[in-house]
C-alpha cells in the first residue's frame, strides 16, 4: 500500500505541471538566455565531471558493469569534449547569422537570430547513461533553455547520482532531475514542453510523438536499429576484425545504438572473417570471456532472456561459430558469431543489442547494399573495402543515419558531423553546433527603412503594376526593364 508519504513524493500529473511552471516563469525572466549564465552552467557540469569521474564509473559498474575505461572514453570524455566544444563555439553559435535578401524586398537587409525554444524536455536511455543524459542537455543549455532531465529507471545508480550532482552543481531554478519510470514519464509527457528530446527505443518513440503532438511540440528521436557491417576482401582483415570487435563487443557488449548489429560478406570470404574474429576475440577477452572485466554485462534479466531467445530460435541455433556460453546469475553472455543466418530468423527481425553478431552470405558483395536497402534505414552502416567504386556506390546507395568506411562507431566523436538517425532509426539529430540547433528556433529576422517606398504593392492594381510584380518575383533584371518600358 502508498503510504501518505510515498503519495506526496510520487511524481505526478500536479507535480508536472508545477515544475514546468516554474522552470517557465525562469524562462521568462531571461536568465538562460543570457550568455555568462550559459558559460557558468557549462562551466559546472564540467566540473561536475572532473571532479566526479569516480563516482561515475562506480554508478556505472553498479548498473551494467561497464569497464571504466568505456566510462572514461565514451561518457565522461565524450561530453567533457561537448562542454569544451560548446563554450569554444558559443559565441560564434549565438552570432545572428547575416543572410542575402533580393530584390523583391530591396531596400533591406537579413539575418537568421537563434533564440531558446523555452522549457525543454529530455528523456535518455539506460546504456550510456550519463553520456545520452548530459549530452542533449549541453545543447539545451547552450541554446538557453530551461531544461528537465528524465534519466533511464533501468540504469538506476546513475539516474539518483545524475540527480544528486545535478542538484548540487548545478542552477536548480532551470535545470532539473526528474528519476523514475513509465508513471513519471508519462506524467512529464502529459505537460506542455517547447521541445522533447528522447533517446531510446522505437516503440516509446512513438508515445512521446504522440504525446508531443497534443501540443505541437517539436521532438528530436535518437532511435537505433540493425545497423550493417560489409565486409569486402582483399582488406587488412586483422585491422577490419578489432574494429569490428571495438564497434560491437567493446561498445558496451554490444548495448550501444550504433553497434555492428549484423555483418554482409561474400560465401568464399566469410570463413576468413570468421577465423580472423575469433583470433582476435581471443586476444582481447581470454579463452574465458564470460570471466573477462572487460565486458559489460547485459543490463537486466529481461534483457538476458530475450537475447537466449534470439539465440534458441530454430533457424539459428545450429548456426553459432564461436563463444554462446552463458551465465545467467551473473547475466553475461559470451561474444557470439553466427555464421550464415537466415534473413528470416528472429536475430534478423529486430536489434540485437547485445554480444551477438550473426553474418549474411551473399555470392557477390554488391547484393549486399539490396539487403540492407530492403530493411529499415538503421542508424548507422559500416563498410570495410579498398575499392573506390565499392566505396562509392555505399555512399550514393545506403541511407542510414551515418556511414562509416573502414571502421565502425568512431563517426560519434566527430562533433563537426550530426548525430541522428533517419527513417526508423531517428528524426531530428545532435552533437557540436547541432545539439545548438536542436534546440533553437532559427528565427528570420529582415530589416527595411522607411526609405524606397515602393507604390507597385499598393492598390489601386493597375496593369502596368501586375506586370511590372511579374517581372519582380520571377523575371531578372532583363524583365524587369522590359516591364518598366510596357513591354510583357
Ligand atoms: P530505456 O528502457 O531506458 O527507455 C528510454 C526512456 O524511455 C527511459 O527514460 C524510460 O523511462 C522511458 N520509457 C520507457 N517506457 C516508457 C513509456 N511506456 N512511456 C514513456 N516513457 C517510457 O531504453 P531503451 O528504449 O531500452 O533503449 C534502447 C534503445 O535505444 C535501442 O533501440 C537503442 O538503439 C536506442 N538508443 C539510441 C541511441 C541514439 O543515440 N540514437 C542511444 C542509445 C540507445
Amino acid at each position: 500500500m502508498t503510504t501518505e508519504l510515498e503519495r506526496k513524493n510520487m511524481f505526478d500529473n500536479e507535480a508536472g505541471s508545477m515544475l514546468v511552471n516554474e522552470l517557465r516563469e525562469t524562462f521568462g525572466s531571461g536568465k538562460t538566455r543570457n550568455y555568462d549564465w550559459k558559460v557558468s552552467q557549462l562551466k559546472q557540469l564540467f566540473k561536475l565531471l572532473n571532479f566526479h569521474e569516480e563516482e561515475i564509473i562506480d554508478a556505472l559498474r553498479n548498473d551494467i558493469d561497464k569497464p571504466p575505461l568505456e566510462t572514461v572514453a565514451y561518457e565522461v570524455g565524450m561530453l567533457k569534449n561537448s562542454c569544451k566544444t560548446a563554450l569554444k563555439e558559443l559565441k560564434h553559435w549565438m552570432a545572428p547569422e547575416k543572410v542575402k535578401t533580393s530584390i523583391t524586398t530591396f531596400p533591406s537587409s537579413a539575418e537568421i537570430v537563434s533564440e531558446p525554444f523555452g522549457v525543454v524536455l529530455v528523456i535518455s536511455a539506460w546504456n550510456y547513461p550519463f553520456l545520452l543524459s548530459l549530452d542533449p542537455v549541453i545543447g539545451a543549455i547552450a541554446a538557453g533553455n530551461a531544461v528537465v532531465l528524465k534519466p533511464s529507471e533501468i540504469a538506476p545508480a546513475t539516474s539518483s547520482l545524475l540527480a544528486k550532482l545535478l542538484g548540487e552543481y548545478m542552477d536548480n531554478s532551470s535545470i532539473r532531475v526528474v528519476e523514475g519510470a513509465v508513471d513519471e514519464t508519462s506524467a512529464l509527457l502529459q505537460q506542455k514542453w517547447d521541445k522533447i528530446f528522447y533517446t531510446g527505443n522505437g516503440r516509446v518513440a512513438r508515445i512521446v510523438m504522440a504525446a508531443a503532438a497534443k501540443h505541437l511540440t517539436p521532438v528530436v528521436l535518437e532511435l537505433g536499429g540493425k545497423s550493417p557491417v560489409v565486409v569486402d576482401s582483399n582488406i587488412n582483415l586483422q585491422v577490419a576484425a578489432r574494429r569490428i570487435i571495438a564497434g560491437k563487443w567493446g561498445c558496451n557488449n554490444g548495448q550501444a545504438c550504433i553497434s555492428p548489429d549484423y555483418i554482409i560478406t561474400t560465401k568464399d570470404y566469410a570463413p576468413k572473417l570468421v577465423d580472423a574474429l575469433k583470433t582476435e576475440l581471443e586476444q582481447f577477452y581470454g579463452k574465458n570471456p564470460l570471466e573477462s572485466k572487460d565486458l559489460s554485462r547485459i543490463v537486466n534479466s529481461n534483457h538476458f532472456d530475450r537475447l537466449i531467445r534470439l539465440l534458441d530460435d530454430d533457424k539459428v541455433s545450429g548456426k553459432i561459430v564461436h563463444g554462446g556460453e552463458k551465465d545467467k546469475s551473473k547475466l553475461r553472455i559470451s561474444p557470439t558469431v553466427l555464421l550464415d543466418v537466415p534473413r528470416d530468423s528472429l536475430i534478423m527481425s529486430e536489434e540485437i543489442f547485445g554480444p551477438l553478431l550473426p553474418i549474411i552470405t551473399v555470392d557477390k558483395l554488391d547484393e549486399s547494399f539490396d539487403v540492407i536497402n530492403s530493411a529499415p534505414k538503421p542508424l548507422a552502416a559500416y563498410i570495410f573495402t579498398n575499392n573506390n567504386k565499392l566505396k562509392e556506390q555505399f555512399v550514393k546507395t545506403v541511407s542510414a543515419g551515418g556511414l562509416v568506411i573502414n571502421d565502425t562507431t568512431i563517426h560519434l566523436a566527430v562533433h563537426t558531423l550530426p548525430f541522428g538517425g533517419v527513417g526508423e532509426s531517428g528524426v531530428g539529430a545532435y552533437h557540436g553546433k547541432f545539439s545548438f540547433d536542436a534546440f533553437s528556433h532559427k528565427k528570420a529576422v529582415l530589416y527595411r527603412s522607411f526609405f524606397g517606398d515602393a507604390s507597385i504593392r499598393y492598390p489601386p492594381y493597375t496593369s502596368t503594376k501586375t506586370r511590372l510584380m511579374k517581372a519582380l518575383m520571377g523575371g531578372g533584371f532583363l524583365a524587369i526593364i522590359r516591364a518598366l518600358f510596357g513591354k510583357s
